[in-house]
Parts: structure tokens; C-alpha cells; sequence
């Protein structure tokens, strides 16, 4: 048996997945194995995914973006189903989630998994739910049937929302929105209906021995996160995460990678604790947060809502940030929204990098400053985020060649172009050499200009009357309601 790379990683191997990741997180390979060794990191590499480019999750490496692609029940074919792959992994994705409820699921998994050099994720439930008239009618036979299955088809990761339990579903009782996870909901009515416990909790280390097989990593799926501020860190919530840290140590002790799925809606002010209390009680297992979302009021522009609290989740030390698109609430993304998602989730990741020092995050954007300062066009768009849109608006005014050296854009016009200006009022050594540290301020004409108002402002030139509209009143008069 080849081995998990957790379990290749205690017995201190070396594999080429942990190499290959050193090199794209320019990092060494050693330190790789210790963070999977230890449960810090996880490598979601399966055995059969044979177009995959490892890569690595965990709060020491680079933060990293998921985005959800599959068809539902009322929209999307295969060849669109594979353009959004595209699109996704053209746009930035580090891994995607084949989340299809529609038709062909096989047919669209084994596709994305064939031509997706990220890691596949998917949630295995959705599929027992097709098998059956009745979600209640799902054994557990079905589901280890089901997992199996997406285990030898190649699947990377799997969300397991084996955390949602009978004595848990009391505390989701005057929730605002309820239970809003799929996989939550539908677990939740099984338990209700079969009056057991979760077939996913009681079968957990059968999984593990299908994931082990395999080396597909959990992604413990958080089944009663909040929908809304006003359920956010609740009971549930919280009752459900402790669960989730003993499953992981659970799934540990198997020799399979773990990592933990987090809400969903926050108030800004509550994210930082949340990721604190996750990292605490799953000892450290990379965080996969959903968003969160930091408000409830605008739908449409979710990917914003979110992507501002995805910030904040990462400075905390979230490790991936599942991406929201601005149909979140609404719709079906297309590719449109595949590339507006990612462009916001993107984003949000590298702030964080940014703001928590990881080595070299910065240097992109030092280097994009610095194309931008020279008026080198090209290379600013080719630095861009999303080169295509950078290009393509700059060029809605400006399109021709000779622009691409400009010292200005239509944005201040040739004029105004506050960096042509600051760059001409320098010496050549880049330097504003008129005023040094020997020059008298006080009787250089600076001084006269920079003299700040004193006292009330000068009235003088304010006329006694004002006309408006044929109607003549005086200052004092239009004061004197206030
Ligand atoms: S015109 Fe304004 S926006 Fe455009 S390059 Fe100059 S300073 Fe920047």
C-alpha cells in the first residue's frame, strides 16, 4: 500500500507531492513534511488523480481559494460544466468543488477530475440523495457505496458533514434561517425521520479506512453553520465544532489528512475568535472557511460581503477561503460570476499574505507599483490580477499603441497626471531637491503658501445679498432657522 501523505510524512519520507509543493511555496521541503507530519497542513493528492499539480493547505503557506463549480438540477451541461473548470483554474482556483446535483454525475466528475491539474473536492451526500426517493430512505450501505466510489474515481477531498448530530438538532430551534448546509439539512431530516444518529458519525471509521486506502483528505463539513449574523457562534455552531476536533483527531490516528470547514455568516467582530476557537479545538487542522459573509443585505454582490470577512478569516489564520460569487443566494454561477468570485477571493488571500509577512507576498505588488510608476503599461496588465479586465479598460479609452508608453491615462488625463507631475518636478536622481534640510523655511516662498488660515474665515468677499430663483435673501436671514 502506497500510504497517505500524512502517513509518509511521519514515517519521514520525503514524496515527490511535498517537493513539488516546497518549490511553488519556495519553501523547504523539510519543513513541508513536518506540517503534514504534524496535522498542520494537508497535501489532498489522491492516488488516482493522475493531472494533479500537488499543492499544499495550511496556515503556513500561502492562503489559498476554492471555487464551487457543478450543475444543479435546472441548469448546466458537461462541455459548460468544463468551461467553468477552465474558467476557474484560468482565474486562480488552488482547488475546485464538483458540488453537481443535476444530471450525469459520473460522466461530470470523472471529467473534472481528468482534466484538473488542482485538487477535486466533492460532497459525497449529494449523490446518495439521487440514489433515493426519499432522503430518508439513504442506508448507510449507500453512502461508504457512494464514497467509495468517488474515492477510486479519483476525488481529492471530500466534504464529510459527519459533525451534525441528533442531540445537536435541538440547539438549531429559534435559529433565524435554520440549518442553511445542504448536507446539514439533509442529514438533519434523516436523523429526525430515522430517529438515529448520523449514519456519517457512526460509519466515521469505515471512511477512514476508504480514505486511507486512497489518501482522499477529509474536509469535515460544518452541517449546522449560521446563514445569517443573527445565528452566527451559537450553540449549534459551537456543539458541532466540538465534534469536528474530536473526529479529526479520529481521522489522525487512521493516517488521513483533515481539514475543517468553517461558516458561513459573521459579524466582522466575531471572525478572529472563531478561527481562534477552531484552530484550538481541532488542534491546529487548516481551517476552510466559507466567506463568511459579514452582512446579510446585499445579495448580488455576496462575492463583496464575503470577500471582506474571507479577509479577516485569513489574518486570523484560515487556511483556504472557499470562494462566494455575486449570484450567492440567487442562482447558478455562470462563468462570469466564476471569474468575479475568484478575482474578489483572490484578492482577499493575498491581503492577508500581505498583511500577516509571508516571504515574498509583497514583492508582486512592489513590482506592479513600480511597472505603474514608469507608465509601463504591458507589464502592469501582465502583472495585473486579472490581466485581461486591466488591459481591456484601459484600452476603452486609450486603445491605440502609442498609449502604452504614455505618461497618463483618460483616468486624470495627460494634464493632471499626478505621477507625470511628481515625476517632473524631481531632479534626476528622483529626488525633491528644492527644499532640503538647510533651507529656510520661514523666508522661502513655501512659507508664504503654506500659511494656514487663522481665526473665522474671511467674509469680506460673501455679498450682503443673495438672489436665487428671483427670491433675494441675505446670509445672516438663511441662518437664522438653523
Ligand atoms: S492619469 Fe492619473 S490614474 Fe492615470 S496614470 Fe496618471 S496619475 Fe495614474
Amino acid at each position: 500500500m502506497v500510504g497517505t501523505q500524512l502517513q509518509r510524512a511521519r514515517d519521514g519520507e520525503l514524496t515527490s507531492a511535498m517537493e513539488r509543493v516546497a518549490e511553488r511555496e519556495n519553501c523547504d521541503a523539510e519543513f513541508v513534511r513536518q506540517q503534514v507530519a504534524e496535522g498542520q497542513a494537508v497535501i489532498p493528492t489522491n492516488h488516482a488523480h493522475e493531472s494533479l499539480d500537488p499543492m499544499i493547505i495550511g496556515r503556513e503557506f500561502s492562503t489559498k481559494v476554492n471555487a464551487n463549480i457543478g450543475n444543479s438540477e435546472t441548469t448546466s451541461g458537461l462541455e459548460a460544466e468544463l468551461r467553468k473548470l477552465h474558467t476557474a483554474v484560468h482565474y486562480g482556483a488552488d482547488t475546485v468543488m464538483d458540488l453537481s446535483t443535476g444530471e450525469n454525475l459520473d460522466e461530470t466528475r470523472e471529467a473534472n477530475i481528468d482534466y484538473s491539474p488542482v485538487p477535486v473536492g466533492t460532497v459525497p451526500i449529494y449523490e446518495a440523495v439521487k440514489h433515493v426517493d426519499d432522503p430518508a430512505d439513504i442506508t448507510h450501505d449507500l453512502l461508504l457505496d457512494v464514497i467509495e466510489k468517488q474515492a477510486k474515481q479519483g476525488v481529492d477531498y471530500m466534504t464529510i458533514h459527519a459533525g451534525v448530530l441528533m442531540e445537536h438538532l435541538p440547539l438549531t430551534d429559534g435559529r433565524k434561517t435554520g440549518i442553511v448546509s445542504r448536507g446539514g439539512s439533509i442529514l438533519a431530516q434523516w436523523i429526525e425521520e430515522n430517529g438515529m444518529q448520523n449514519p456519517l458519525y457512526t460509519e466515521f471509521e469505515e471512511i477512514c479506512e476508504i480514505f486511507a486506502a486512497h489518501d482522499v483528505t477529509f474536509s469535515l463539513g460544518d452541517g449546522l453553520r449560521p446563514g445569517c449574523l443573527a445565528d452566527a457562534s451559537d450553540d449549534a455552531q459551537f456543539a458541532e465544532l466540538e465534534t469536528l476536533g474530536e473526529l479529526t483527531r479520529t481521522a489522525w490516528e487512521h493516517g488521513v489528512q483533515v481539514m475543517v470547514e468553517g461558516p458561513g455568516h459573521v459579524p466582522m467582530d466575531q471572525i478572529a475568535e472563531n478561527v481562534e476557537r477552531q484552530q484550538d479545538v481541532c488542534g491546529g487542522a487548516p481551517f476552510y472557511v466559507l466567506g463568511p459573509l459579514v452582512t446579510d443585505i446585499a445579495p448580488g454582490y455576496d462575492h463583496i460581503t464575503s470577500a471582506i470577512g474571507a479577509t479577516e478569516a485569513a489574518r486570523a489564520g484560515a487556511a483556504m477561503l472557499c470562494y462566494v460569487t455575486p449570484k450567492e443566494h440567487l442562482g447558478l454561477p455562470d462563468e462570469a460570476d466564476v471569474r468575479d468570485g475568484l478575482a474578489a477571493y483572490r484578492i482577499a488571500a493575498h491581503a492577508a499574505d500581505v498583511a500577516n509577512d509571508l516571504p515574498g507576498a509583497r514583492d508582486w505588488d512592489d513590482a506592479l507599483s513600480e511597472a505603474r510608476y514608469e507608465f509601463d503599461w504591458q507589464r502592469q496588465f501582465d502583472l495585473a490580477l486579472d490581466a485581461e479586465r486591466a488591459q481591456s479598460y484601459h484600452d476603452q479609452t486609450l486603445p491605440g499603441d502609442n498609449y502604452k508608453e504614455a505618461r497618463f491615462c483618460s483616468m486624470c488625463g495627460v494634464e493632471f497626471c499626478s505621477m507625470r507631475i511628481d515625476q517632473d518636478a524631481r531632479d534626476s536622481n528622483g529626488e525633491m531637491a528644492a527644499i532640503d534640510g538647510d533651507t529656510d523655511l520661514d523666508a522661502s516662498p513655501a512659507a508664504e503658501v503654506n500659511v494656514p488660515p487663522v481665526g473665522t474665515h474671511d467674509t469680506s468677499r460673501v455679498p450682503d445679498e443673495i438672489e436665487i430663483s428671483g427670491v433675494t435673501f441675505t446670509p445672516e436671514e438663511s441662518h437664522a432657522d438653523d
